[in-house]
Protein backbone atom coordinates (compact mmCIF):
# COMPACT_ATOMS: atom_id res chain seq x y z
CA UNK A 1 0.00 0.00 0.00
CA UNK A 2 1.15 3.57 -0.80
CA UNK A 3 1.65 5.92 2.57
CA UNK A 4 -1.29 7.17 2.58
CA UNK A 5 -3.68 4.38 2.31
CA UNK A 6 -1.57 2.61 5.01
CA UNK A 7 -2.60 5.43 7.14
CA UNK A 8 -6.11 5.16 6.05
CA UNK A 9 -6.16 1.53 6.68
CA UNK A 10 -4.94 2.00 10.46
CA UNK A 11 -7.61 4.26 10.78
CA UNK A 12 -10.41 2.40 9.66
CA UNK A 13 -9.24 -0.74 11.70
CA UNK A 14 -9.12 1.82 14.65
CA UNK A 15 -6.00 3.18 15.27
CA UNK A 16 -6.68 6.79 17.30
CA UNK A 17 -5.94 9.43 15.04
CA UNK A 18 -2.58 11.04 17.22
CA UNK A 19 -0.99 7.58 16.79
CA UNK A 20 -1.52 7.16 13.20
CA UNK A 21 2.09 8.40 11.86
CA UNK A 22 4.02 6.92 14.71
CA UNK A 23 1.98 3.39 13.42
CA UNK A 24 2.61 4.06 9.72
CA UNK A 25 6.35 4.74 10.24
CA UNK A 26 6.93 1.88 12.34
CA UNK A 27 5.16 -0.60 10.56
CA UNK A 28 7.08 0.88 7.33
CA UNK A 29 10.54 0.24 8.74
CA UNK A 30 9.50 -3.24 9.79
CA UNK A 31 8.14 -4.69 6.53
CA UNK A 32 10.21 -2.59 4.22
CA UNK A 33 13.88 -1.88 6.35
CA UNK A 34 14.04 -5.17 8.37
CA UNK A 35 11.68 -7.42 6.59
CA UNK A 36 9.25 -8.42 9.09
CA UNK A 37 7.39 -11.50 7.98
CA UNK A 38 5.20 -11.36 10.64
CA UNK A 39 3.00 -8.02 12.76
CA UNK A 40 4.33 -10.32 15.87
CA UNK A 41 7.73 -9.01 15.24
CA UNK A 42 7.21 -6.15 15.38
CA UNK A 43 8.22 -5.31 18.72
CA UNK A 44 7.99 -1.97 19.46
CA UNK A 45 4.27 -2.01 18.66
CA UNK A 46 1.24 -2.83 21.10
CA UNK A 47 0.16 -6.70 21.26
CA UNK A 48 -3.40 -5.73 21.12
CA UNK A 49 -2.21 -4.15 17.36
CA UNK A 50 -0.58 -7.14 16.37
CA UNK A 51 -4.01 -9.05 16.70
CA UNK A 52 -6.11 -6.46 15.17
CA UNK A 53 -3.79 -6.44 12.29
CA UNK A 54 -3.62 -10.11 12.21
CA UNK A 55 -7.41 -10.43 11.46
CA UNK A 56 -7.71 -8.49 7.92
CA UNK A 57 -4.00 -8.52 6.86
CA UNK A 58 -1.13 -9.90 6.22
CA UNK A 59 2.69 -10.34 5.33
CA UNK A 60 2.79 -13.54 3.58
CA UNK A 61 4.68 -13.41 0.44
CA UNK A 62 3.78 -14.93 -2.79
CA UNK A 63 4.38 -18.67 -3.12
CA UNK A 64 7.95 -19.54 -4.87
CA UNK A 65 6.65 -21.80 -7.72
CA UNK A 66 10.79 -22.18 -8.81
CA UNK A 67 14.07 -20.65 -8.25
CA UNK A 68 16.68 -21.17 -10.28
CA UNK A 69 20.23 -19.87 -10.83
CA UNK A 70 22.13 -19.16 -14.06
CA UNK A 71 25.92 -20.57 -14.56
CA UNK A 72 26.42 -16.54 -14.48
CA UNK A 73 24.79 -15.90 -11.26
CA UNK A 74 21.57 -15.00 -12.70
CA UNK A 75 18.01 -16.19 -10.68
CA UNK A 76 14.61 -16.29 -11.81
CA UNK A 77 12.33 -16.74 -9.75
CA UNK A 78 8.44 -17.88 -10.60
CA UNK A 79 6.13 -16.79 -8.12
CA UNK A 80 2.14 -17.84 -7.83
CA UNK A 81 -0.09 -14.77 -6.74
CA UNK A 82 -2.82 -15.68 -4.46
CA UNK A 83 -6.02 -17.02 -5.92
CA UNK A 84 -8.46 -14.42 -6.24
CA UNK A 85 -11.46 -16.87 -6.43
CA UNK A 86 -12.57 -20.31 -7.00
CA UNK A 87 -11.71 -20.98 -10.66
CA UNK A 88 -8.37 -18.53 -10.35
CA UNK A 89 -5.00 -21.05 -9.34
CA UNK A 90 -3.13 -17.63 -9.32
CA UNK A 91 -1.51 -16.11 -11.60
CA UNK A 92 2.23 -17.07 -12.50
CA UNK A 93 4.65 -14.19 -12.95
CA UNK A 94 8.98 -14.02 -13.54
CA UNK A 95 11.16 -11.89 -11.97
CA UNK A 96 15.06 -12.19 -12.64
CA UNK A 97 17.81 -10.97 -10.52
CA UNK A 98 21.09 -10.03 -12.90
CA UNK A 99 23.86 -9.76 -10.37
CA UNK A 100 27.20 -7.37 -11.87
CA UNK A 101 29.91 -5.90 -10.45
CA UNK A 102 28.79 -2.36 -9.28
CA UNK A 103 25.17 -3.38 -9.47
CA UNK A 104 22.42 -5.76 -8.69
CA UNK A 105 19.44 -5.29 -11.15
CA UNK A 106 15.67 -6.85 -10.51
CA UNK A 107 14.20 -6.81 -13.98
CA UNK A 108 9.98 -7.39 -12.71
CA UNK A 109 7.01 -7.91 -14.25
CA UNK A 110 3.87 -5.68 -14.24
CA UNK A 111 2.02 -7.72 -16.03
CA UNK A 112 0.58 -11.38 -16.33
CA UNK A 113 1.42 -12.24 -19.98
CA UNK A 114 0.76 -9.20 -22.10
CA UNK A 115 -2.07 -7.94 -24.49
CA UNK A 116 0.70 -6.46 -26.87
CA UNK A 117 2.13 -9.05 -29.18
CA UNK A 118 6.03 -7.94 -30.05
CA UNK A 119 6.61 -10.60 -32.86
CA UNK A 120 10.13 -11.20 -31.58
CA UNK A 121 8.64 -11.57 -27.94
CA UNK A 122 8.06 -14.73 -25.69
CA UNK A 123 6.00 -12.83 -23.79
CA UNK A 124 3.55 -11.74 -26.02
CA UNK A 125 2.61 -15.12 -26.77
CA UNK A 126 0.66 -15.25 -23.19
CA UNK A 127 -2.80 -14.38 -23.91
CA UNK A 128 -2.94 -11.42 -21.09
CA UNK A 129 -4.36 -12.89 -17.56
CA UNK A 130 -4.65 -9.45 -15.68
CA UNK A 131 -2.66 -6.53 -14.87
CA UNK A 132 -0.25 -6.96 -11.38
CA UNK A 133 -1.33 -4.90 -8.40
CA UNK A 134 0.80 -2.07 -6.88
CA UNK A 135 1.47 -4.42 -4.03
CA UNK A 136 2.19 -7.52 -6.53
CA UNK A 137 5.08 -5.76 -8.57
CA UNK A 138 6.35 -4.62 -4.76
CA UNK A 139 6.42 -8.33 -3.74
CA UNK A 140 8.84 -9.01 -6.46
CA UNK A 141 11.17 -6.84 -5.08
CA UNK A 142 10.76 -8.11 -1.46
CA UNK A 143 10.77 -11.73 -2.38
CA UNK A 144 13.83 -11.24 -3.94
CA UNK A 145 14.99 -9.64 -0.96
CA UNK A 146 13.78 -12.03 1.32
CA UNK A 147 16.12 -15.05 -0.58
CA UNK A 148 18.87 -12.92 -1.15
CA UNK A 149 19.56 -12.07 2.40
CA UNK A 150 19.37 -8.87 1.76
CA UNK A 151 17.96 -7.32 4.77
CA UNK A 152 20.43 -6.02 7.62
CA UNK A 153 21.03 -7.89 10.83
CA UNK A 154 18.95 -10.67 9.21
CA UNK A 155 20.09 -14.31 8.57
CA UNK A 156 19.69 -15.43 4.98
CA UNK A 157 17.21 -17.82 4.53
CA UNK A 158 18.97 -21.21 3.36
CA UNK A 159 20.90 -21.16 -0.25
CA UNK A 160 20.26 -17.74 -0.72
CA UNK A 161 23.04 -16.28 -2.34
CA UNK A 162 24.94 -13.66 -0.24
CA UNK A 163 27.33 -11.47 -2.08
CA UNK A 164 30.46 -10.74 -0.17
CA UNK A 165 31.15 -7.32 -1.15
CA UNK A 166 28.37 -5.19 1.02
CA UNK A 167 26.56 -2.75 -0.23
CA UNK A 168 22.81 -3.11 -1.06
CA UNK A 169 22.13 -6.44 -3.69
CA UNK A 170 18.92 -4.65 -5.53
CA UNK A 171 19.98 -1.28 -6.16
CA UNK A 172 18.20 -1.16 -9.49
CA UNK A 173 14.91 -2.22 -10.80
CA UNK A 174 13.55 -2.34 -14.59
CA UNK A 175 10.37 -3.04 -15.84
CA UNK A 176 11.09 -5.32 -17.94
CA UNK A 177 9.92 -8.40 -17.37
CA UNK A 178 6.56 -9.60 -18.14
CA UNK A 179 3.87 -6.97 -19.69
CA UNK A 180 3.49 -3.37 -20.53
CA UNK A 181 4.14 -1.28 -17.52
CA UNK A 182 2.11 1.80 -18.84
CA UNK A 183 -1.17 -0.49 -19.73
CA UNK A 184 -0.82 -1.04 -16.06
CA UNK A 185 -0.50 2.70 -15.22
CA UNK A 186 -1.56 2.92 -12.07
CA UNK A 187 -0.10 0.11 -10.54
CA UNK A 188 2.85 0.74 -11.57
CA UNK A 189 3.35 4.06 -9.90
CA UNK A 190 1.85 3.43 -7.03
CA UNK A 191 4.50 0.55 -6.92
CA UNK A 192 7.77 2.92 -7.70
CA UNK A 193 6.05 5.02 -4.80
CA UNK A 194 6.63 2.37 -2.11
CA UNK A 195 9.92 0.97 -3.83
CA UNK A 196 11.34 5.05 -4.13
CA UNK A 197 10.11 6.03 -0.57
CA UNK A 198 12.77 7.27 1.31
CA UNK A 199 12.73 5.40 5.06
CA UNK A 200 11.66 2.83 3.35
CA UNK A 201 13.50 -0.25 0.47
CA UNK A 202 14.92 3.31 -0.37
CA UNK A 203 16.08 2.70 -4.12
CA UNK A 204 16.53 5.64 -5.71
CA UNK A 205 14.46 7.33 -8.75
CA UNK A 206 17.57 7.13 -11.04
CA UNK A 207 17.72 3.43 -10.59
CA UNK A 208 13.82 2.38 -11.38
CA UNK A 209 13.69 2.58 -15.40
CA UNK A 210 10.84 1.70 -17.17
CA UNK A 211 10.40 0.37 -20.55
CA UNK A 212 7.70 0.69 -22.57
CA UNK A 213 6.95 -0.29 -26.47
CA UNK A 214 5.68 3.43 -26.84
CA UNK A 215 2.04 4.01 -25.18
CA UNK A 216 3.06 7.59 -26.14
CA UNK A 217 -0.29 8.93 -23.62
CA UNK A 218 1.12 7.77 -20.89
CA UNK A 219 4.96 9.24 -20.81
CA UNK A 220 4.21 12.15 -19.61
CA UNK A 221 2.96 11.73 -16.54
CA UNK A 222 4.98 8.88 -15.88
CA UNK A 223 8.04 11.34 -15.72
CA UNK A 224 5.79 13.75 -13.93
CA UNK A 225 4.68 11.53 -11.03
CA UNK A 226 7.43 8.77 -10.55
CA UNK A 227 11.09 10.65 -11.72
CA UNK A 228 11.76 7.29 -13.49
CA UNK A 229 14.17 6.84 -15.72
CA UNK A 230 12.55 6.00 -18.97
CA UNK A 231 13.41 3.52 -21.70
CA UNK A 232 11.79 2.88 -25.42
CA UNK A 233 11.82 -0.36 -26.78
CA UNK A 234 12.67 1.07 -30.69
CA UNK A 235 13.81 -1.70 -32.89
CA UNK A 236 13.10 0.35 -35.40
CA UNK A 237 14.28 2.90 -37.46
CA UNK A 238 10.97 2.68 -39.77
CA UNK A 239 7.31 2.80 -40.06
CA UNK A 240 6.39 -0.14 -41.81
CA UNK A 241 9.06 -2.46 -40.30
CA UNK A 242 8.45 -1.37 -36.33
CA UNK A 243 4.42 -1.88 -37.17
CA UNK A 244 5.79 -5.75 -37.74
CA UNK A 245 8.07 -5.71 -35.02
CA UNK A 246 6.15 -3.76 -32.60
CA UNK A 247 2.96 -3.35 -33.45
CA UNK A 248 1.55 -0.47 -31.26
CA UNK A 249 3.43 1.11 -33.63
CA UNK A 250 0.74 0.87 -35.85
CA UNK A 251 -1.39 3.19 -33.08
CA UNK A 252 1.19 5.81 -32.30
CA UNK A 253 4.17 5.72 -34.65
CA UNK A 254 7.50 7.03 -34.79
CA UNK A 255 7.47 10.40 -34.84
CA UNK A 256 4.97 10.63 -32.49
CA UNK A 257 7.28 8.52 -29.90
CA UNK A 258 9.63 10.40 -29.90
CA UNK A 259 7.89 13.74 -30.04
CA UNK A 260 6.76 11.89 -26.01
CA UNK A 261 10.77 11.58 -25.85
CA UNK A 262 11.58 15.17 -26.51
CA UNK A 263 9.03 16.27 -24.08
CA UNK A 264 10.14 13.85 -21.30
CA UNK A 265 10.24 15.66 -17.74
CA UNK A 266 13.46 15.58 -16.17
CA UNK A 267 15.56 13.70 -19.37
CA UNK A 268 18.85 15.60 -19.88
CA UNK A 269 22.44 14.60 -20.46
CA UNK A 270 22.69 13.06 -17.33
CA UNK A 271 19.51 11.10 -17.32
CA UNK A 272 19.46 10.26 -20.80
CA UNK A 273 16.55 8.11 -21.72
CA UNK A 274 17.92 5.04 -22.96
CA UNK A 275 16.62 3.21 -26.70
CA UNK A 276 16.73 -0.52 -26.81
CA UNK A 277 17.18 -2.15 -30.08
CA UNK A 278 16.88 -5.50 -30.27
CA UNK A 279 19.61 -7.24 -33.54
CA UNK A 280 17.29 -9.69 -35.53
CA UNK A 281 19.66 -11.01 -38.65
CA UNK A 282 18.74 -9.65 -41.44
CA UNK A 283 15.68 -8.11 -40.36
CA UNK A 284 16.71 -4.80 -38.51
CA UNK A 285 20.72 -4.79 -38.39
CA UNK A 286 22.38 -3.17 -41.42
CA UNK A 287 24.64 -0.42 -41.23
CA UNK A 288 22.31 1.64 -43.09
CA UNK A 289 19.74 1.27 -40.36
CA UNK A 290 22.55 2.12 -37.88
CA UNK A 291 22.79 5.66 -39.50
CA UNK A 292 19.28 6.10 -39.41
CA UNK A 293 19.05 5.44 -36.11
CA UNK A 294 21.97 7.86 -35.13
CA UNK A 295 20.28 10.42 -37.56
CA UNK A 296 16.42 9.35 -35.96
CA UNK A 297 17.54 9.94 -31.98
CA UNK A 298 18.97 13.78 -33.33
CA UNK A 299 17.99 16.35 -30.54
CA UNK A 300 16.80 13.37 -27.98
CA UNK A 301 18.65 13.03 -24.79
CA UNK A 302 19.44 9.17 -25.85
CA UNK A 303 21.44 6.34 -24.99
CA UNK A 304 20.95 3.16 -27.19
CA UNK A 305 20.97 0.02 -25.93
CA UNK A 306 21.69 -3.09 -28.27
CA UNK A 307 20.13 -6.35 -27.37
CA UNK A 308 21.36 -9.62 -28.89
CA UNK A 309 18.24 -11.37 -29.55
CA UNK A 310 17.50 -14.54 -27.24
CA UNK A 311 15.68 -17.27 -28.98
CA UNK A 312 12.88 -18.67 -27.72
CA UNK A 313 11.11 -22.35 -29.20
CA UNK A 314 9.19 -21.53 -31.87
CA UNK A 315 10.58 -18.17 -33.11
CA UNK A 316 11.46 -17.41 -36.57
CA UNK A 317 13.81 -14.48 -35.67
CA UNK A 318 17.67 -15.06 -35.28
CA UNK A 319 19.99 -13.22 -33.81
CA UNK A 320 22.37 -11.01 -35.88
CA UNK A 321 26.33 -12.07 -36.13
CA UNK A 322 28.14 -11.12 -33.45
CA UNK A 323 30.79 -8.76 -36.42
CA UNK A 324 27.73 -7.45 -37.36
CA UNK A 325 26.17 -6.06 -33.65
CA UNK A 326 29.72 -4.87 -33.70
CA UNK A 327 29.31 -3.17 -36.64
CA UNK A 328 26.42 -1.82 -35.90
CA UNK A 329 27.80 -0.67 -32.35
CA UNK A 330 30.28 1.39 -33.97
CA UNK A 331 28.76 3.52 -36.08
CA UNK A 332 26.38 4.43 -33.53
CA UNK A 333 29.80 5.28 -31.59
CA UNK A 334 31.23 6.63 -33.68
CA UNK A 335 28.30 9.16 -34.20
CA UNK A 336 28.92 9.92 -30.29
CA UNK A 337 26.55 7.30 -28.53
CA UNK A 338 27.88 5.19 -26.03
CA UNK A 339 26.37 2.01 -27.45
CA UNK A 340 26.55 -0.78 -24.83
CA UNK A 341 25.91 -3.98 -26.50
CA UNK A 342 23.51 -5.89 -23.44
CA UNK A 343 25.38 -8.84 -22.39
CA UNK A 344 22.66 -11.92 -22.41
CA UNK A 345 22.08 -13.17 -18.88
CA UNK A 346 20.93 -16.02 -17.84
CA UNK A 347 19.80 -17.71 -21.35
CA UNK A 348 20.25 -21.22 -19.90
CA UNK A 349 17.01 -20.56 -17.56
CA UNK A 350 15.01 -18.64 -20.18
CA UNK A 351 15.47 -15.63 -18.09
CA UNK A 352 17.18 -13.39 -21.03
CA UNK A 353 15.22 -10.87 -22.33
CA UNK A 354 11.43 -11.69 -24.00
CA UNK A 355 12.18 -14.99 -22.43
CA UNK A 356 9.81 -14.96 -19.58
CA UNK A 357 6.73 -16.56 -20.04
CA UNK A 358 4.86 -18.42 -17.23
CA UNK A 359 2.96 -21.30 -18.02
CA UNK A 360 -0.36 -20.03 -16.85
CA UNK A 361 -1.45 -20.02 -20.56
CA UNK A 362 0.20 -21.67 -23.26
CA UNK A 363 1.83 -20.84 -26.48
CA UNK A 364 -1.36 -19.89 -29.18
CA UNK A 365 0.12 -22.79 -31.75
CA UNK A 366 -0.82 -20.48 -34.85
CA UNK A 367 1.27 -17.85 -33.28
CA UNK A 368 4.82 -19.00 -35.64
CA UNK A 369 2.28 -19.19 -39.09
CA UNK A 370 0.75 -15.91 -38.57
CA UNK A 371 4.37 -13.82 -37.67
CA UNK A 372 5.28 -15.21 -40.84
CA UNK A 373 2.51 -13.78 -43.03
CA UNK A 374 2.94 -10.66 -41.15
CA UNK A 375 6.60 -10.32 -42.01
CA UNK A 376 5.90 -11.10 -45.51
CA UNK A 377 3.35 -8.32 -45.43
CA UNK A 378 5.90 -6.15 -43.82
CA UNK A 379 8.61 -6.80 -46.57
CA UNK A 380 6.36 -6.37 -49.37
N1 LIG B 1 6.77 -4.30 -22.46
C1 LIG B 1 7.90 -3.50 -22.20
C2 LIG B 1 8.85 -4.08 -21.17
C3 LIG B 1 9.15 -5.56 -21.24
S1 LIG B 1 10.12 -6.15 -22.56
C4 LIG B 1 8.64 -3.21 -23.50
O1 LIG B 1 8.33 -3.82 -24.51
O2 LIG B 1 9.49 -2.33 -23.48
C5 LIG B 1 11.79 -5.66 -22.13
C6 LIG B 1 12.73 -5.54 -23.33
O3 LIG B 1 13.07 -6.83 -23.89
C7 LIG B 1 12.07 -4.77 -24.50
O4 LIG B 1 12.98 -3.86 -25.05
C8 LIG B 1 11.77 -5.88 -25.47
O5 LIG B 1 11.62 -5.37 -26.74
C9 LIG B 1 12.95 -6.79 -25.30
N2 LIG B 1 12.76 -8.14 -25.84
C10 LIG B 1 11.60 -8.80 -25.98
N3 LIG B 1 11.83 -10.03 -26.52
C11 LIG B 1 13.16 -10.14 -26.70
C12 LIG B 1 14.00 -11.18 -27.19
N4 LIG B 1 13.51 -12.35 -27.55
N5 LIG B 1 15.33 -10.97 -27.22
C13 LIG B 1 15.84 -9.77 -26.78
N6 LIG B 1 15.09 -8.76 -26.30
C14 LIG B 1 13.77 -8.93 -26.26
FE1 LIG C 1 4.71 -6.97 -24.48
FE2 LIG C 1 7.12 -5.72 -24.27
FE3 LIG C 1 6.96 -8.28 -25.14
FE4 LIG C 1 6.07 -6.28 -26.68
S1 LIG C 1 8.21 -6.64 -26.01
S2 LIG C 1 5.02 -8.25 -26.31
S3 LIG C 1 5.21 -4.89 -25.18
S4 LIG C 1 6.42 -7.54 -23.11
Amino acid sequence: MPRAALADFLRGIGVPDKEIRMRVAQLWHWIYVRGAREFAEMTNVARALHARLDAVATLARPEIVREQVSNDGTRKWVLRMPSKGPHDRGAEVECVYIPERDRGTLCVSSQVGCTLNCSFCHTGTQKLVRNLEAWEIVAQVVVARDRLGDYPGRTPPEGAFVPDDGGRFVSNIVFMGMGEPLYNYENVRDAIGVLTDPEGLQLSKRRVTVSTSGVVPEIHRLGEETGAALAISLHATNDPLRDVLVPINKKYPIAELLKACRDYPGASNARRITFEYVMLKGVNDSLAEARALVKLLRGVHAKINLIPFNPWPGTIYECSDWAQIEQFSEVIFDAGYASPIRTPRGRDILAACGQLKSDTEKMRARARLMLEEQLALGAD
